[in-house]
């Protein structure tokens, strides 16, 4: 810790005041810091020096341009400003590189004024919330993805097909929708058990996921059932690329332990975004209708309305 200058002039009660405060900052696991309203510190706690690796004397006087790479002092500095604007306490997310990693912080900002209520600082509390932020993002992960195939879930699978179709009736960009259901799927668990019904389904993900182009999104709707939204796709290009996947089928078998040889066909429907489907429900709607007469007219087979 820094050393504390004693001013003889300070009075007892208020030195004390004053050691009781700083013990205070310098005990708490929070980064805590002052500014001036140019944004040159007028304080650090032991914290702030320990994250930083510098002496609580080197922050003062220097502002975060000199402290901390370009584009974070900028971010720094825009909530110090609007803290000093508004007068008001801010409460912000913030990042600083800490040990060459970006750590996140949840900053609290506030204006500190003198004794006759000028405005002549800002001040800082922020806590270290990066492993919360790494949780909440995995969670995230794990809220948007199906747990057997690793494709997105129906939820979030409806979550972009909504944004998507805003954008592309935006944008004036084709836009179609796959549903696949796999033919007579519950004969394989039938046969093989569900084990196996389950490294089918992994494996057929698995396929149409080397098979899609990086826009595309692809969902798996619910037990056998899959989707791919194709943006910049008119039907009849999807309805090609479709073709192209059941003939790669075709010739495709999971091989068993024992040998055997699991076969699988897939059944679609793919409509468009167009004025009678210019929702996505609706889109869906049109291409499981789609898809259950590619089922009645003998599975394997896709059958698509043209935009
Ligand atoms: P169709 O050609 O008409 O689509 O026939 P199908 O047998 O594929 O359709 P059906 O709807 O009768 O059966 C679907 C089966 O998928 C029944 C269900 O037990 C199975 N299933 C659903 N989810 C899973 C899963 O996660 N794992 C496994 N192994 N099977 C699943
Ligand atoms: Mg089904
Ligand atoms: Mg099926």
């Amino acid at each position: 810790m820094d050393e504390w200058v004693v001013d003889s002039a300070i009075s007892s009660d208020l030195m004390r005041e004053l050691l009781l405060f700083r013990a205070i900052a310098d005990h708490s696991h929070a980064v805590i810091g002052a500014k001036d309203l140019e944004g040159r510190y007028l304080f650090v706690n032991s914290e702030y020096s320990r994250l930083f690796h510098r002496a609580c004397s080197e922050f003062i006087g220097r502002d975060d341009h000199e402290l901390f790479p370009p584009e974070i002092a900028r971010e720094f500095r825009k909530a110090d400003l609007k803290v000093q604007k508004r007068r008001q306490t801010l409460q912000v997310e913030e990042v600083a590189p800490v040990d060459g990693q970006l750590r996140h912080f949840l900053s609290v900002k506030f204006p500190i004024f003198d004794q006759h209520g000028q405005l002549y600082a800002t001040g800082l509390v922020a806590t270290d919330i990066t492993s919360l932020r790494q949780l909440t993002n995995e969670l995230k992960l794990l809220a948007d993805t199906d747990g057997l195939t690793g494709l997105h879930n129906r939820r979030k699978f409806f979550e972009i097909g909504q944004h998507e179709v805003q954008r592309a009736q935006r944008y004036q960009f084709a836009l179609s929708l796959v549903m696949f259901d796999l033919d007579h799927f519950k004969a394989i668990n039938d046969q093989y058990g569900h084990a196996v019904g389950d490294r089918v389904l992994c494996e057929f993900a698995h396929l149409l996921a080397g098979k899609v182009r990086s826009n595309d999104s692809l969902g798996r709707l619910g037990g056998e059932e899959f989707a791919v939204l194709m943006p910049h796709t008119t039907v009849t290009q999807a309805a090609h690329w479709v073709e192209r996947l059941q003939k790669r089928l075709r010739n495709w078998a999971l091989t068993l332990d024992d040998g055997s040889m699991v076969r699988l066909s897939v059944s679609a429907g793919i409509s468009p975004l167009d004025v009678e489907h210019s929702s996505f429900e609706q889109m869906l709607s049109r291409a499981d209708g789609l898809l259950y007469e590619a089922k009645a007219a003998g599975r394997d087979r896709v059958i698509y309305q043209l935009g």
